[in-house]
């Protein structure tokens, strides 16, 4: 069973946390409650899984109706940038809250705390380089026969630009200019696949999503079954999509998938503690993925100039 501490390591947060988890809800039921039958009750439940479904379902509609519709989409646009700005205003005060989190947990559990989470740092960075690495260059070689050596030089640039604002959604215009001029992919492909992935594909955020949910189920001392481990990984892909290309949104929708476990949330203080070295990587995987699969698509609809990639 995946166990980054070792038993003597684990200290247990004093905060109310289940003894075992509810052994009722299967990856099937999981599943299940991604559909909504009622959107309401769904927004009143706080179900976030089905309402992130209704959303995107939503926004496809309203896509493909825009021109019966007028400017509905603008205003939804303009009722995302108020609601960014809540974020923004709320999260302003999250140093004060982790700072309190924080106090309170080395009050109650010790300087150990620091010990964990250094912990988790070390092997968070460890797996998004690995999966940066590894990962990327696997299926650039099988999908494409690309060098990812060749890749991996020419997104440097882009990777240092996520990771210094910490938002794919900034660096979109750096990864288009990057992937068409550096990398041949054909404009067309690039314009679409790009912006599309900087908002929905997010490997490395569901990657820090899922280890801090083990992290945090660790910590309060609760073991997971495999099927819960299934249940993590899952509920890791479906937030990181839910999950805005802005600084610290994968924190933010980690809250569905401690809810859904019924993990205290208070324990997200520790994760937010030590988030924004963890967020400027992670950024950096991200954007490294949207344009490795930029190359796929162009591979696949052979509109990728590989002379331009070899270059
Ligand atoms: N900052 C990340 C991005 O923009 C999202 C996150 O994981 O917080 O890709």
């Amino acid at each position: 069973m995946l166990q980054y501490l070792s038993q003597e390591q684990v200290i247990h947060l004093d905060i109310a946390a289940p003894e075992k988890l509810p052994e009722g809800q299967s990856v099937y039921s999981t599943i299940l409650d991604i559909f909504p039958s009622n959107i309401i009750e769904a927004m009143a439940n706080n179900q976030m899984l089905a309402i992130v479904f209704f959303s995107i379902l939503f926004g496809l509609a309203l896509n493909k109706t825009n021109h019966l519709t007028g400017n509905l989409s603008e205003s939804f646009e303009k009722l995302n940038t108020v609601f960014m700005q809540l974020v923004l205003m709320i999260m302003s005060y999250a140093p004060i809250g982790v700072f309190c989190l924080i106090g309170k947990f080395v009050i109650t559990d010790g300087l150990d705390i620091f010990q964990e989470a250094f912990m988790y740092v070390v092997l968070l960075i460890s797996v998004l380089i690995f999966h940066a690495i590894v990962t990327y260059s696997i299926f650039l070689k099988i999908f494409t026969n690309l060098s990812p050596l060749v890749f991996f030089k020419k997104m440097r640039e882009t990777a240092i630009f996520a990771f210094s604002t910490s938002s794919s959604a900034a660096t979109i215009p750096v990864t288009l200019k990057t992937v068409t001029t550096d990398l041949g992919v054909n404009k067309n492909i690039a314009s679409f696949v790009i912006p599309v992935g900087a908002t929905i594909n997010m490997d490395g955020t569901a990657i820090m999503q899922g280890m801090a949910t083990v992290f945090i189920a660790q910590m309060s001392g609760i073991d997971l079954s495999i099927f819960q481990y299934m249940q993590v990984v899952l509920l890791a892909v479906v937030a990181s999509v839910g999950a805005a290309a802005v600084p610290s949104a994968g924190t933010i929708t980690l809250v569905i998938i401690l809810q859904q476990f019924g993990l205290p949330l208070e324990a997200i203080g520790i994760i937010l503690a030590v988030d924004r070295i963890l967020d400027m990587l992670r950024t950096s995987v991200n954007v490294t993925g949207d344009a490795a699969v930029a190359c796929i698509v162009a591979h696949s609809e052979s509109l990728l100039d590989k002379e331009i990639f070899d270059k």
